[in-house]
């Protein structure tokens, strides 16, 4: 090992910044940091999709790999070994994604973490580390593991080496098997207070931020994805289609899911399948007489289309959506899922 520590000199020459921690995870990435000689050596990081969950993951990387860490356990930003994490070249440090490299060196995404990929990763933990300090891989949505993959990794997870950190981070953690749920320090990743997350999206340039951030369950990494103009158009149109389920052909709108390109099917389905929770969601709400909530705009459609909904039969479909919503890992057929999904919400309305 100590042929590559020489050769590794003072760390890439132009390096990028570490990863800094969200306002909202500061004092608690500090806090964590501080009390490292604490944790377990597998660790899940849960919480809704959109905080921040994976900056989080890679800001407590960086203070583990860290090489003079301040005094509140973060990383300096300044070492070597802050250097080659920031430019994602640290040789103590693996990030395992649902993305392929292809022969010609162009990423793209796959839908399971297969088990190759956590076996290269075993391999890995069992090398001594390169610079002399702790390993970390971030398996990043644990939950993409196929089952053959989770298996592989049952024992790693139970007894890594010492100095080695395994980070798990997951949306979904029901959808992890519990033997690998149940060999991991749980940990609910901090979400931000609808204000500071307001003011957050506001000092990223976003018009508006508070409808955003509704459209986004409050969830601000989210709500940056949804403040783009072509969104918010696309939105739009499907909702004006929610509106008028009598009006709605689920065949015209499907194909609008097979007019996206070919790779961008699945996400458009993801896409429809949101609108349609918070959709789902609202009318229940409006139904018992609160106020719409991710939907605001659309109150006034809203109020029309509760009156004539029975919420026993609404219930019933939002499942049916949520389900989808968690086949969207697996292969299916985006059209044909939407097709269903929108002539059950029309069929919701027909009596
Ligand atoms: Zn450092």
């Amino acid at each position: 090992m100590d042929a590559a520590r020489d050769g590794a000199g003072d760390g890439p020459a132009a390096p990028r910044r570490p990863a800094e921690p969200l306002p909202w995870q500061r004092r608690f990435a500090s806090d964590m940091l501080a009390r490292r000689a604490g944790w377990a050596h597998a660790l899940l990081l849960t919480g809704p999709a959109g905080i921040g969950k994976r900056r989080l993951a890679e800001v407590l990387a960086g203070g583990l790999l860290c090489e003079s860490p301040r005094g509140d356990g973060s990383a300096c930003g300044e070492c070597p070994g802050c250097r080659y994490a920031a430019a994602r070249q640290h040789p103590d440090l693996r990030i395992i994604e649902p993305i392929d490299v292809d022969d010609e060196g162009v990423a793209k995404p796959v839908d399971a973490i297969v088990v190759d990929r956590i076996r290269s990763l075993i391999d890995w933990v069992q090398v001594t580390s390169h610079r002399g300090g702790s390993k970390v891989a971030l398996i990043v949505p644990a939950e993409r593991m196929n089952p053959a993959a989770a298996n592989a990794l049952l024992k790693t997870l139970e007894e890594p080496p010492p100095g080695t950190f395994l980070v798990l981070v997951s949306h979904q953690p029901g959808r992890l098997p519990a033997t690998i749920a149940s060999r991991c320090q749980r940990i609910a990743a901090p979400r931000p207070a609808p204000a500071e997350a307001a003011a957050w999206l506001a000092a990223q340039g976003v018009d508006d931020p508070d409808r955003v951030l509704a459209q986004a369950a409050y969830a601000p990494l989210a709500a940056i994805a949804l403040a783009g103009v072509e969104y918010q158009a696309e939105r739009a149109s499907w909702l004006a289609a929610f509106a008028k389920p009598a009006a709605l052909s689920a065949v015209t709108l499907g194909a609008r899911i097979d007019a996206l390109p070919r790779e961008s099917r699945k996400e458009g389905l993801g896409a429809l399948i949101g609108w349609l929770s918070g959709w789902c969601t609202d009318l229940a709400r409006v139904r018992f007489g609160g106020a719409p909530l991710q939907n605001r705009d659309m109150a006034a459609d809203l109020a029309v289309l509760a009156a004539s909904v029975a919420p026993p039969a609404l219930f019933r479909y939002h499942r049916a959506v949520l389900r989808a919503r968690a086949l969207l890992g697996h292969p299916l057929q985006p059209r044909l899922v939407a097709e269903a999904l929108l002539i059950d919400y029309r069929n919701l309305f027909g009596r």
